[in-house]
């Protein structure tokens, strides 16, 4: 049997949840499907940014998101040896949106909340258990072959929207490189719910604490405090998932040696990688899938959240106002893959050098950058403009 939809949307993860719903809201058949039986419960990305909260709301999502998270107006940057604090908070940009703030909210919830709006929608269904194994395309459509529960099951639309994350099966069969490089280090996450504010003064709700040796950033959610800290390239997995690791890490930032409880310890790789291009035909990337970088800054899930974002727009022209397909998605190519390269890569770069590195005098590279800002104004308006994510949407809008 063949299944017949305009758009296919291969992976049920927040990127791939969000073009999916947009597309259905548009009144174009789309069809989700994603490996797992679920959308991934995983504990990657949990800031959202204000621009990609106003996309939301234009969704109809914003209000069970805000319910579901925590608001967190000011971040702070730390300096984990001399105790140094700079905040910085969004509430100055609150003339240009309505959500002057970052929202702490597990990238599932989204996911979960798109995908149960697709269930009997007028336009939309999502498909949960089904890996998408090979395509082939023409000037017509795309045909994709998948692995149901029992059968493989074949699909037919016009695009297919490859949002399956870093591994791409999609990506790789479109045989488009992926540039950049692997960083030595991992990064463990540790999350518990064991109240680590009461250790700090003013903990905020999102902090980055710098020091050249022991970096670490402690970002809280609903009931869970996440930990991450870089895990040398020196030691294997086995050790950094330790409990004795666990403990010198808590140790170590908390000055206690009560054992602490944690709910999950995960070691990612990380990679500053951009597709060479996000369009192969009638095979478009997005997310992970297109482009991947480190997660100082909170840019992964909302770039991709972006990238799905100008996407859907242009296929909206195309199979709804009949434009020509082509100048659009050249066009989603040009602006993303630019902001990608330009903004995501750069800037994450920047923040985890910043992090690390240390100048003569002790003080970090990241408290330097912060006294240069809490003194000047139009500094800190461009910085938190930047690190907001609005500076790369307006950037994203003059690329023709
Ligand atoms: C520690 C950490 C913290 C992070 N924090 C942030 C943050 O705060 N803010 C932020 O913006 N980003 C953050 N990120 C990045 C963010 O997690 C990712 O950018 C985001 O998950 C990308 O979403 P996606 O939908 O493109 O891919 P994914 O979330 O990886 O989803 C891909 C989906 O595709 C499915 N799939 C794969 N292959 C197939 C197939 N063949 N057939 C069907 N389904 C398939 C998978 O099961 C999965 O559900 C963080 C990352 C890490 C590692």
């Amino acid at each position: 049997m063949t299944i017949r939809t305009r758009v296919l949307v291969v992976g049920a993860g927040p990127v791939g949840a969000v073009a999916a719903y947009r597309l259905a809201e548009m009144g174009i058949d789309t069809i989700l499907l994603e490996a797992g039986a679920d959308c991934p419960e995983d504990m990657r990305a949990s800031t959202f940014h204000p621009p990609s909260l106003e996309m939301m709301e234009t969704l109809g999502l914003v209000d069970e998101l805000l319910a579901d998270g925590l608001k967190a107006p000011v971040y702070q940057y730390r300096n984990r040896r001399s105790g140094h604090i700079v905040e910085l908070d969004l509430g100055e940009l609150a003339d240009m949106t309505r959500h002057p703030y970052r929202l702490q909210c597990e990238q599932y919830k989204l996911a979960r909340l798109c995908a149960n709006r697709l269930r009997g929608h007028a336009h939309g269904a999502v498909g949960f258990n089904r890996r998408a194994l090979s395509f082939a395309q023409d000037d017509e459509g795309v045909t994709v072959q998948v692995e149901g529960a029992t059968a493989i099951e074949t699909y037919q639309c016009d695009y297919l929207i490859a949002a399956d994350g870093a591994s791409s099966t999609i990506r790789k069969w479109t045989g488009v490189e992926f540039e950049g490089f692997t960083w030595p280090d991992r990064f463990l996450t540790l999350s518990t719910d064991y109240p680590i504010e009461r250790h700090f003064d003013r903990l905020a709700n999102v902090n980055y604490v710098a020091d050249a040796d022991e970096w670490c950033v402690l970002l809280r959610v609903p009931t869970l405090w996440r930990v991450l800290v870089p895990a040398p390239e020196s030691d294997t997995d086995t050790a950094f998932l330790s409990d004795a690791y666990k403990d010198q890490v808590f140790g170590g930032l908390l000055g206690i040696d009560t054992p602490i409880e944690t709910y999950h310890r995960t070691l990612y790789r990380v990679h500053q990688r951009v597709a060479k291009s996000f369009v192969a035909g009638r095979v478009l990337l997005v997310g992970d899938a297109a482009h991947l970088n480190n997660p100082l800054g909170g840019f992964g899930m909302n770039s991709g959240i972006h990238d799905a974002w100008n996407l859907t727009a242009k296929l909206q022209a195309i199979l709804q106002d009949g434009a020509a397909a082509e100048p659009l998605l050249s066009r989603y190519d040009r602006q993303r893959r630019t902001i990608c390269t330009e903004f995501v890569q750069a800037q994450t770069i920047q923040n985890k050098q910043a992090m690390e590195g240390a100048g003569d005098d002790g003080r970090s590279t990241q408290e330097h950058r912060m006294d240069e800002l809490a003194g000047d104004p139009q500094k800190r308006r461009a910085y938190l403009m930047r690190q907001a994510m609005f500076t790369s949407l307006e950037r994203e809008a003059e690329i023709a």
